[in-house]
């Protein structure tokens, strides 16, 4: 009865108050445990609806809702919602003044509020806690828990030390806490909970599963990616798309190459503000198909009918990368993502990982430099023997680990010694944070599994997604897969005799027991190993092991319940990974040639076989007539063309290419870029030229 009237309560406040016709999914379940008491850690991704979570209990029990937010930002927009909402509001921080400050004291102690805001730092004003403790709030909220944990990629010293004060205002912990985050690992999750010394927490990890995202990661050589995008996003139906550079530089070069065939445009932090917001408005109303964006782009991006994302190097976090893909499909129909990686990108990374977290030695270089008695940062910076942005940088992570305050006139004072702790241990953490990302990509387990094992739902990483490049290889788009030849069937029965008698057995291990002398190379080893994955027939688990007080990972393979069930591996249809397709890769002339022969029955389209020199199928239907006339003007054309830049005409164009040019009879650049064969190189050097041909104008 009694839980009845309180949903009840519950449905009536959403409407009455917060004008919305419905729960979102997990929404009431969350509301109800809070004003049962519960305290709750709430793990949602961004755009979830997590606010409504602390919002409506708060409203339903009564009293004042104490929140505490890590940015003005997120605060101001908090404050300004519920205002409009008409409750009763306020927050206290420092970018306001002290009149506002001591005016919502003093609603607060009557009891005048629905909602008070606090940053976190707050709590560190001597008296501020009491007056807060008088009067023990409804709820307490933590927004963006994650920053509490050092294992988080937020992590804030002011946020560690809420715990400290949460037993005085909870009134013997008849006060619920409710911590809420978009982003907690398993490790966070525990943080959290441990830090704020939450009692008995109901968890609500849900919600990171997206049905329509068929997620694809492809190994690819630099050089090779922006081809390979052109020619995917010429396709009308990958459009519109957002692309992750992971330089200003390469936002440029890409936007520029891509502007050419569709409307572009580059988004960085070099940008000004202006021309930020002007391509983003831009992109939101559907003038610009694609934006070339570094990391700053799609904040706030709410555009329903993004069709791609595509990263063109690798992401330094699980985290961000999934709420960058995230930003497709949100009208809910299918959508792709492409992953582009290959060793090189690890290398870039290290040169960000040292950017972003220096030698711990240029901390203590500026930490020296620092006593009780304030000096300007511009007196420090001439003072260090550092470069000025190694300077900055120093300063800057010796401030948010405390071993340095800065006050709003830009005097440093010396903080306390404790920073070289959790310093290193964030830096260490941010170096393990991108090896996550690299088994992310080296994995043949479903991708979405994946992602959403790796924010904490292990219940509902247990459904494969079948749309992502391990789930349904003939699916996908960029990548090619090739039947197993007989020598990797071999190899895969070795592999699956040598687990049948055990549980699992590390993959190193296990090669060496199937190949002691070490004849198979590492790369079809793990091609064999990656396709029985892909067929489900064994399963591979990223696993752990401390020696010497690090940390080790390898892979722990086992026999799946179908693998156990069969007695030979020839029972499935073994696919192993083959690049990507050629259409895809600036070398097709090259390949084109090497590989003549066409797949004689292909089993799947994207499959080649490989008992035959693997190749794509082209499909050049007969020509009419007319077609047939122009594809002899073009060749005529193309050995005139291939005479003057003395190359073999193939490198011009293939024969296969200029006749499903005749086929297609392009009447602009970018349909000729969707012609088979045909990429952005060869229309910037031949399109207009081959434009005239065809007759267009
Ligand atoms: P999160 O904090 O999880 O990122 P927010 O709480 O800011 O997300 O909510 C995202 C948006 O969804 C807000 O504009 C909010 O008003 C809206 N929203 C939340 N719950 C509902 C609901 N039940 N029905 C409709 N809109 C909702
Ligand atoms: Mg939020």
């Amino acid at each position: 009865m009694a839980a009845q009237s309180n949903s009840d309560n519950l449905a009536h406040l959403l409407h009455s108050v917060f004008g919305f016709a419905q729960f979102r999914a997990n929404q009431e379940a969350v509301c109800r445990a809070a004003v049962a008491g519960r305290d709750l850690l709430l793990v949602m991704p961004t755009g979830a609806g997590k606010s409504l979570c602390y919002q409506l209990p708060a409203l339903a029990l009564g009293g004042t809702a104490l929140v505490i937010s890590p940015l003005i930002a997120l605060m101001e927009d908090q404050y300004a919602k519920l205002a409009a909402l008409n409750l009763r509001v306020a927050r206290i921080h420092s970018g306001l003044d002290r009149s506002v400050s001591r005016q919502a004291c003093v609603e607060y102690l009557r009891g005048d509020l629905d909602f008070l805001f606090i940053a976190p730092e707050r709590l560190r004003v001597p008296g501020f806690p009491e007056m807060l403790a008088k009067r023990p709030p409804a709820l307490i909220a933590i927004d963006e828990a994650h920053c509490i944990s050092q294992w988080g990629h937020d992590f804030r010293p002011d946020y560690r030390m809420i715990g400290q004060y949460l037993p005085n205002l909870r009134n013997g912990a008849t006060v619920p806490v409710l911590a809420l985050t978009a982003t907690a690992t398993p490790a966070v999750q525990k943080d959290i909970v441990a830090q704020l010394a939450m009692t008995n927490p109901e968890r609500f990890i849900h919600g990171f599963r997206r049905d329509n995202l068929a997620i694809e990661v492809v190994e690819l050589p630099i050089p090779e990616r922006p081809f390979a995008i052109s020619k995917l996003l010429a396709k009308r139906v990958h459009r519109p798309a957002i692309v992750y550079a992971t330089s200003r530089k390469q936002s440029e070069a890409l936007a520029e190459q891509l502007s050419q065939l569709m409307p572009t445009a580059a988004y960085h932090a070099g940008l000004d503000s202006e021309t930020r917001e002007r391509v983003q408005r831009a992109f939101l109303s559907g003038r610009l198909e694609v934006v070339v964006a570094t990391i700053a782009f799609g904040m706030g991006i709410d555009k329903p009918d993004i069709r791609t994302i595509i990263h063109a190097g690798l992401p330094g976090t699980l985290e961000g990368y999934y709420q960058e893909i995230g930003r497709a499909g949100r009208d809910g129909a299918p959508s792709r993502t492409f992953l582009m990686h290959s060793y090189a990108d690890q290398r870039t990374h290290d040169f960000f990982l040292n950017r972003d977290y220096p030698p711990v030695e240029n901390l203590h270089q500026v930490f020296r430099m620092l006593s009780e008695s304030p000096r300007t940062i511009d007196d420090l910076r001439a003072a260090s023997k550092l470069a000025e942005e190694e300077f900055d940088k120093a300063l800057e992570k010796l401030e948010i680990h405390g071993g340095a305050r800065v006050d709003y006139a830009g005097n440093v004072t010396i903080g306390t010694p404790v920073w070289t702790r959790t310093y290193s241990i964030q830096a260490q953490h941010r170096a393990e944070q991108f090896g996550k990302v690299l088994r992310f990509t080296e994995s043949s387990d479903c991708r979405m599994c994946a992602l959403v094992r790796h924010f904490g739902d292990e219940d509902d990483a247990k459904e494969p997604c079948g749309r992502c490049d391990g789930c349904d290889p003939a699916g996908s788009v960029l990548r090619m897969f090739r039947r197993a030849s007989n020598g990797e069937r071999s190899v895969a029965e070795l592999i699956l005799d040598d687990l049948r008698p055990v549980d699992h057995k590390g993959a190193g291990s296990l090669q060496r027991a199937i190949d002691p002398s070490g004849r198979i190379s590492r790369d079809k080893f793990e091609g064999v190993l990656d396709a029985l994955a892909r067929a489900r027939v064994i399963a591979i688990e990223d696993a752990q092991y401390e020696k010497d007080g690090e940390v080790k990972h390898y892979r722990k393979v086992s026999l799946s319940e179908m693998g156990r069930r069969m007695n030979s591996a020839s029972q499935v249809d073994l696919l192993i990974s083959d690049g990507i397709a050629e259409e895809f890769t600036t070398l097709t002339a090259i390949k084109g040639s090497r590989r003549a022969a066409k797949v004689p029955k292909a089993p799947a389209p994207r499959t080649r076989e490989s008992s035959q020199p693997p190749t794509r199928v082209v499909s050049v239907p007969p020509l009419s007539p007319e077609a047939e006339a122009l594809a002899v003007r073009l060749k005529q054309w193309r050995n005139d063309e291939a005479k003057k830049l003395r190359l073999p005409p193939y490198f011009v164009l293939l024969d296969r290419t200029l006749a499903a040019v005749a086929h297609a009879r392009p009447a602009n650049l970018s349909q000729l870029l969707e012609v088979d064969g045909i990429g952005p190189g060869k229309v910037e050097k031949f399109g207009p030229a081959i434009l005239k041909i065809c007759g267009a104008k």
